[in-house]
Order: C-alpha cells, then structure tokens, then sequence
C-alpha cells in the first residue's frame, strides 16, 4: 500500500515546474537530446478555453521549431477542426483531439505522427492527473505550468 502510493506520487510529480511556456530552457532540452514538444491546450498554449491563440505564443512555436524541435498538439478537448484555434494549430502541426490523456493512446499517436521516441519527446501542461500523469508512466520527460 505504502509502496503503491508512492508510486502515485512519482507519477503525479512533473520532472520540472515552469510559471509559462515562455520561462522553459528549450535549448538545453534540444542539448539533452529532446527532439519534440507535445503541448497541452487549455491553460498552457492559451488561457481557459482560449479562442484563439496570441501572437507571442504562435511567434514562440515557430522559434521553437526553428530550433529542430518538432511540435505536437494534445487535448482532451472534445471540440473537431472547426474550432479556430485547432484549426488554426491544425494547419502548421499535428493535434490530436479527445486525446484521452492520462491514457496512453493519444500519446503514441501524437508521438507516431512526429516519429519520435518517448524518450525525445517532452509533455508541457498544466495538469498533474492528466499531462503529467499520462507522460510519465510513457517515460516522456515532463513539465508542468503552474501559475503563481
Ligand atoms: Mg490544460
């Protein structure tokens, strides 16, 4: 029991706390052999539901892509391609809707679009039970936004 608690700690705790997309060290995870970053929608790339994405943010994606990452969206968002953010996302990379997150499923595809390994691949979200979880147990290197 002990043990198994333990566990849940483990996988519940993100391998990095960042206030914001904005304050991760991006090059030192392309330097420690990273090759793509999944992202979380609601509450990461944007605000609660955002409806549309703020220029800084798709200014940041395309920096990061610059730098050889490869990017990949995850939500659990139940809305299609007609939403204007995941349209607007959908045109430049992949996402995966309804991703199910903590379950592995979404993962692995988001990760066979990209063609990438767990172990190149980070998970940057805001929620413990969902994107820490759910890259954790895959073995993707985790970060968590938390806002203060
Ligand atoms: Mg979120």
């Amino acid at each position: 029991m002990l043990s198994k608690m333990r566990t849940l700690r483990t996988l519940l705790r993100p391998d990095e706390t960042t206030p914001s997309i904005f304050a991760i060290d991006y090059s030192r995870l392309y330097q420690t052999g990273k090759r793509a970053i999944l992202f979380d929608l609601d509450n990461t790339l944007g605000g609660r539901r955002p409806r549309r994405l703020d220029p800084k943010v798709e200014r940041l994606l395309g920096e990061i892509s610059g730098m050889g990452f490869k990017i990949g969206i995850l939500t659990n968002r139940r809305i299609g391609t007609k939403d204007p953010v995941i349209f607007s996302l959908a045109r430049k990379y992949p996402v995966v809707i309804r991703a199910g997150k903590p379950r592995r499923r979404g993962f692995r595809e988001i990760l066979d679009q990209l063609g990438v390994s767990p172990s190149e691949a980070v998970m940057v979200g805001d929620r413990r039970l969902t994107d820490v979880a759910g890259a954790n147990r895959l073995g993707i290197y985790s970060i968590r936004i938390a806002r203060t």
